[in-house]
């Protein structure tokens, strides 16, 4: 595996195609395709080669990657860190590397420990370059089709997405990176359904933003028929190498705890399932290899007001909703396109491994908003996972004394028009919340005088 003189660089390898889900169908990976021609199904992909990796001991691949995280090659200081388990068959030299992943567990402190009803972990990937983890996923598509523009010399090229706002920004991102006369970016949004800062985002990378009435489902379903019946190169978590990235957030986390997996529960949002299905397939593919001992606890998350798969969870059967208003705006998703791969990933590792609790939307408001008063910097979705956990912990659906690590999806300054409204008691009453006065806060004017301060805040002066 050595080249050159640095003996942790990857090499190009693998065999990498889509398998269908339903038909068991195998596609060119190079084809852009993310649906099964046959039968419709959901696509994967899976490496051929992958039975060769677990030729190598797990203790190796646990130096490797411990070794990577002091290598002075950019390109594998993201996701790429993970190469082999990601996209062998893509050089570092098409890498897009944008200073995505590796993002920081942070300890709950004392007393918030205490309000959730154990001590946790959040990890904030809200610190990654558009501040959502979806910047993980977008690296390797992005990687990806550089890769392809190259060896299939593509011209023309047209990225798209649907959006709740954050696969926009980081499509928009991603896109800009690449060089312009090859390529274009549209993003489609649900029009006021996403927040000014989300909407600056794709703006401000040079993107067509096309914004239309009604929800994410309804944007996702028009961006579905264009990847059918066009030539586009679709960004939503529905094409599969978007999944691969997004498995960087299991392998991080498992080297963040020494790959000690035993008693590790996982808190998770869930909007259109990419997320945490690619959660699932990164602690899959470290068992596999033998690098983890045991799958942690997956504990997913959704508002009361886009629930079907907690719904699917608690009956047994899975129906799409209606989406109400919820502040966890960038899950607010009432069909979610990656059911199919997360329902596969329970029967096949998980069973009962993975649980789901819905939460109200004034609980996930106190959720953001207690963890933020205690040093975080979580989003309404992070404050869903916060919410979810200490409300897991009080029905007893999950066990006391695990270690708990929970998903702050992207950054707390996206969401702040969530904060102003509670703040300013302003929500429409679609949204069924009731502000706190012991949660509000608000500027106060002064006249700038020193004496006018300190008889404010009653300071005491020195003798
Ligand atoms: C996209 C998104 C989610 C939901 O993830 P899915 O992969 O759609 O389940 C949650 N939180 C944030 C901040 C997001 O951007
Ligand atoms: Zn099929």
């Amino acid at each position: 595996m050595s080249q050159g003189a640095d003996p942790f660089m990857p090499d190009v390898a693998g065999e990498m195609g889509y398998v269908c889900i339903g038909c068991g169908g195998r596609y060119d990976i190079y084809e852009f395709i993310y649906t099964c021609p046959e039968c419709g199904s959901l696509l994967k992909i899976e490496n051929a080669a992958f039975e060769d990796l677990k030729r190598r001991p797990a203790s190796e691949w646990r130096n490797l990657f411990d070794s990577r995280r002091n290598s002075t090659t950019l390109e594998i200081q993201g996701v790429f860190r993970f190469h082999e388990l990601i996209l062998p068959i893509v050089p570092l030299k098409d890498v897009i590397y944008l200073g995505e992943g590796n993002t920081p567990l942070v300890r709950a402190n004392r007393e918030l420990s205490q309000w959730v009803g154990a001590p946790f972990f959040v990890k904030n990937d809200g610190l990654n370059p558009s501040a959502s983890f979806k910047d993980r996923g977008m690296a390797s598509a992005i990687s990806f089709l550089n890769h392809v523009i190259r060896v299939r010399g593509l011209t023309d090229v047209l990225g798209i997405c649907a959006s709740t706002g954050d696969t926009s920004a980081a499509a928009a991102l991603y896109l800009s990176y690449l060089p312009k006369d090859k390529v274009r970016a549209v993003v489609l949004l649900p029009k006021g359904k996403v927040t000014p800062q989300q909407l600056s985002q794709p703006l401000g990378s040079g993107a067509k933003v096309i914004e239309m009435p009604g929800v994410f489902d309804d944007c996702m379903r028009v961006v579905e028929e264009l990847a059918q019946n066009y030539h586009v190169f679709l960004l939503n978590s529905k094409n599969p190498v978007r999944i691969l990235g997004q498995k960087s957030y299991a392998y991080e986390t498992a080297q963040q705890l020494g790959w000690d997996t035993k008693g590790l529960a996982v808190v998770v949002p869930i909007g259109n399932a990419g997320n945490i299905t690619a959660v699932m397939d990164g602690f899959i593919d470290l068992l596999e290899l033998g690098i983890i001992e045991e799958l942690p606890l997956i504990l997913g998350v959704q508002s009361e007001h886009a629930d079907p798969i907690a719904r699917w969870r608690s009956s047994g059967v899975f129906k799409p909703v209606k989406v109400r208003p919820s502040v966890a705006q960038a899950a607010m998703i009432g069909d979610p396109v990656s059911f199919p791969k997360v329902k596969l990933n329970v029967e096949r590792y998980f069973s009962d491994k993975f649980l789901v609790v819905s939460v109200s939307e004034n609980e996930i408001m106190e959720g953001m908003l207690t963890a933020n008063r205690h040093g975080h910097v979580v989003c309404t979705q992070g404050g869903e996972s916060v919410a979810g956990l200490k409300k897991a912990l009080e029905t007893g659906l999950v066990p006391p004394g695990l270690t708990y690590v929970v998903d702050s999806t992207s950054h707390h300054l996206k969401f702040a028009s969530f904060q102003e409204r509670y703040f300013a008691d302003d929500f429409d009453p679609a949204y069924g919340i009731q502000t706190r006065e012991d949660l509000k806060n608000a500027p106060v004017t002064l006249d700038g005088k020193a004496a006018t301060i300190a008889s404010f805040l009653g300071l005491r002066r020195k003798t």
